[in-house]
């Protein structure tokens, strides 16, 4: 991804792609203490691009960066026009946009005390995360072997980057076994969300998710779907979850950013529901794409134009 023409803004300047580089001796890739957030911008309905709640995706980055003690030497109005920017310079009229804050090479051992804190956001164009297909007939997925990270081991409510092995770990388990994606456990057993997204299941017409004590992320979709039900008129309902719930719901879908709203076909070889997607997750699905792409004015406040 790194040898091709566009640019990446870095610690406050528009760099040249290929030219966005960082040292070997940088304290993230040595410890992983760091903090990203995954954003889209979206072709809207008046015919311009628009970034998808970049306010709440900057305030969570500055979250992160709070519960890791890392201080963003920038205001969340410059981080929000460097996500901005990324997305005009590199002519995107629609974009997955990743903003990034690392500790750098001014210092090694484990305590990240007198290094700087840096700053990178790239916008690059990205198609359905889990498939074009997987958006219609929905995707295959296993429970992991790897447990969520529990509450009080990592923090969950953090975007870190050390995160991420736990994901990586479990989705590389679940597609080598040739499935889709994973949906791991908390250390409880209870559900806990996939490697990089939200769950929900809807059982006789209820909506229900984890409830965030299970160490899921505090999606930015998933409150998107909490608003989508209210208008449908759906009851939603944020509670623990077992495994064997999932095996008897009648529909289930994945949210995320990336993800965007992803229906649910299979868990661990066993159909869910008529084994493709459901009339309810196509409904909230719909309304999904109608709030990202402009075309439901109750929403307009969440997208910034670029
Ligand atoms: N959980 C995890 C582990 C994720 O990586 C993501 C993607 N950011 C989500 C949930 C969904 O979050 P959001 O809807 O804010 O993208």
């Amino acid at each position: 991804m790194d040898d091709r023409d566009g640019k990446i803004w870095m610690d406050g300047e528009l760099v040249e792609w290929r030219d966005a580089k960082i040292h070997v001796l940088t304290h993230t890739l040595h410890y992983g203490c760091g903090a990203f957030e995954g954003v889209r911008a979206y072709k809207t309905a008046d015919g311009g691009t628009s970034i998808f709640r970049l306010q709440e995706h900057t305030e969570r980055l500055f979250n992160s960066a709070k519960i890791l003690r890392m201080k963003i030497p920038f205001s969340p109005e410059q981080v929000m026009e460097a996500q901005k920017s990324a997305v005009r310079e590199n002519k995107l009229d629609s974009a997955y946009i990743r903003p990034l804050i690392w500790i750098g090479s001014e210092k090694l051992g484990v305590s990240p005390k007198g290094a700087k804190v840096h700053l990178m956001v790239a916008a690059w164009s990205w198609g359905a995360y889990l498939g074009e297909d997987g958006m219609k007939r929905g995707i295959r997925v296993k429970t992991s072997s790897f447990t969520r990270h529990h509450v009080n081991i990592t923090m969950t409510q953090a975007k870190t980057v050390s995160n991420y092995t736990n994901s990586i770990l479990a989705n590389m388990e679940a597609t080598d076994d040739g499935y889709d994606e994973a949906l791991l456990l908390d250390a409880s057993g209870f559900v806990s969300e996939g490697a990089g997204e939200n769950l929900f299941i809807i059982n006789k017409g209820v909506v229900y998710t984890p409830d965030l004590s299970a160490g899921a992320l505090n999606g930015i979709t998933r409150n998107t779907i909490f608003s989508i039900c209210q208008d449908l008129g759906l009851k939603l309902v944020e509670k623990r979850i077992t495994r064997d719930e999932v095996y008897i719901c009648d529909e289930a879908f994945f949210t995320g950013t990336a993800a965007e709203v992803t229906p649910i076909r299979e868990l661990d070889r066993i159909e869910i529901g008529v084994g493709s997607r459901g009339p309810i997750t196509e409904k909230i699905q719909a309304a999904f794409f109608d709030i990202v792409h402009g075309r439901n004015p109750k929403y307009a406040g969440w997208l910034s134009k670029v």
